[in-house]
């Protein structure tokens, strides 16, 4: 590992303590020069890769000894304001004062970057190195040593050789955002046995005659740490991590459980719809749930539809179209949702067993003000009826969106304007009841 002794790990922690506090204070110095000048200062995180495999084949002395070289050529790229540290294995934290412009400490990083996986050329021989720089700026990711410190870090911990992005500036927002993700993903965990998890459901309505022809199903989490945390937000974690195949069969489960409570109480509901995601549909087993749930049975007047995104369906595997055929068979209807915001090639999709087709609501939202809109939506509706599918508008806000979805043949409608999202009670209010 490079230290400013070479490599050698002995007595690192005290060293190391006494050195990130001689950095901090430097940094504060900066940092008071910065602020009186109205200009930056920088931070940078650098990261060497390969010292290990040279130590392998040189010998550790030797090593050390590249590593010294290594340093000196990182000195002499920051320049003689700069100040060099090495902080821990292979990491040196580079300070750049008395920056003008912020795209300063860009360049820096640039030149760093190029020195330092340049060939370093020792004993006649030719290595190279591998370079990751992390890059926090005063004033604008920090306003102390210790933020700017961690800051750098965080932004080095972003870059990847196998990206190929070896600089990264400190991103407040992605930071927040992957922290989030973070605590997403470990309270997903325990999201369905800690009772956090929910339905409600969307009525979706006849745009000519207004009867109530089914029910989205979406699910919501509440957890006591988090609070509420959005779908679009949990989702896709979910699906990454995997934990999307049990949260997704409990929403199968505990829906059709409620199907058919409500049928067995009278109420009517000719349709239920749940999304689907694309490991539920690829990973296989969704036919097997389905089929535990009995949903070939259902009675009449029942019928289960699927949600898969355009997304979804377009670049679904041979394997995933089988279960699509076989759950068609079964008498469960496949919609595509969110149709608008992927490839909009409705022709494409034909070989598939599709009945549905739900606009996005982003295509729904300037039908009645802009002509364009109202075009593109009338000729989605066109060929759509002409491939024997039903067209649901989603996201439906405002009176004008409805009379005109209504005057373009649209069949059904789903949206704040009709109805919000409700709890399984608060669909009990809108179900007839037979
Ligand atoms: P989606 O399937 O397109 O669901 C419709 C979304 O639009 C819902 O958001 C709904 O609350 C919202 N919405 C309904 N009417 C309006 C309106 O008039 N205006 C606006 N602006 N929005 C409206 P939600 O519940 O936040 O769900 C977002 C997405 O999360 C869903 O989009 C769906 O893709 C996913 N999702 C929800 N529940 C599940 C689930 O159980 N499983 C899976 N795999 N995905 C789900
Ligand atoms: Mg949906
Ligand atoms: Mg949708």
């Amino acid at each position: 590992m490079l230290t400013q002794e070479g490599i050698s790990n002995d007595g690192q922690t005290q060293v190391d303590l006494a050195r990130i506090s001689r950095i901090q204070s430097k940094i504060g110095e900066y940092i008071r020069r910065a602020a009186k000048s109205n200009g930056h200062m920088a931070v940078l995180f650098v990261e060497l890769g390969g010292m290990q495999d040279v130590a392998r084949v040189l010998g550790r002395a030797d090593a050390r000894m590249l590593a010294s070289q290594a340093t000196r050529r990182l000195r002499s790229a920051v320049g003689e304001d700069g100040v060099v540290a090495p902080i821990a294995a292979d990491t040196m934290v580079v300070l750049v004062p008395d920056l003008k412009h912020a795209d300063d400490a860009t360049l820096t990083a640039d030149s760093i970057h190029m020195e330092m996986t340049r060939a370093h050329l020792f004993r006649g021989e030719a290595y190279f190195l591998q370079c990751s720089v992390g890059l926090a700026m005063y004033p604008e990711h920090g306003r102390t040593p210790e933020r700017l410190l961690n800051n750098a870090d965080a932004a080095l911990c972003r870059t990847g050789e196998s990206t190929g992005d070896h600089f990264k500036s400190y991103d407040a927002v992605e930071h927040a955002n992957n922290t989030e993700r973070l605590l997403i993903k470990t309270a997903l965990h325990q999201a369905i046995e800690g009772g956090e998890l929910q339905l409600r459901y969307q009525p979706r309505f006849s745009t000519q005659t207004g009867a109530l022809l089914g029910a989205e199903v979406l699910l919501r989490w509440f957890n006591p740490v988090l609070g509420n945390v959005p779908p679009a937000d949990f989702i896709p974690v979910a699906e990454d991590t995997g934990h999307i195949m049990e949260i997704g069969r409990w929403v199968l489960q505990q829906a059709m459980s409620q199907y058919r409570t409500w049928k067995a109480e009278g109420y009517i509901l000719p349709a239920l719809s749940v999304n689907i995601s694309g490991p539920q549909l690829e990973r296989g087993g969704l036919l097997d749930t389905l089929e535990q749930l009995e949903v070939s049975k259902l009675p009449e007047g029942m019928l289960l539809e699927l949600e898969l995104t355009e997304r979804l369906l377009v670049g679904s595997t041979a394997r995933s179209r089988d279960t699509l055929e076989a759950l068609n068979n079964r008498g469960v209807r496949l919609a595509i949702d969110d149709f608008g915001t992927g490839y909009s090639a409705l022709s494409y999709l034909t070989e598939l067993p599709v009945s549905v087709v739900k606009l996005d609501h982003s295509l729904v939202r300037n039908i009645h003000r802009s002509d364009e809109s109202a075009t593109l939506v009338k000729s989605i509706l066109a060929l759509a009826h002409d491939l024997n599918m039903q067209v649901v508008a989603e996201g439906v806000e405002e009176e004008d969106q409805l009379s005109l979805l209504r005057e373009l043949g649209c069949d059904e409608v789903q949206g704040f304007l009709v109805a919000t999202p409700a709890t399984a009670e608060g669909m009990e209010k809108l179900l007839p009841r037979g």
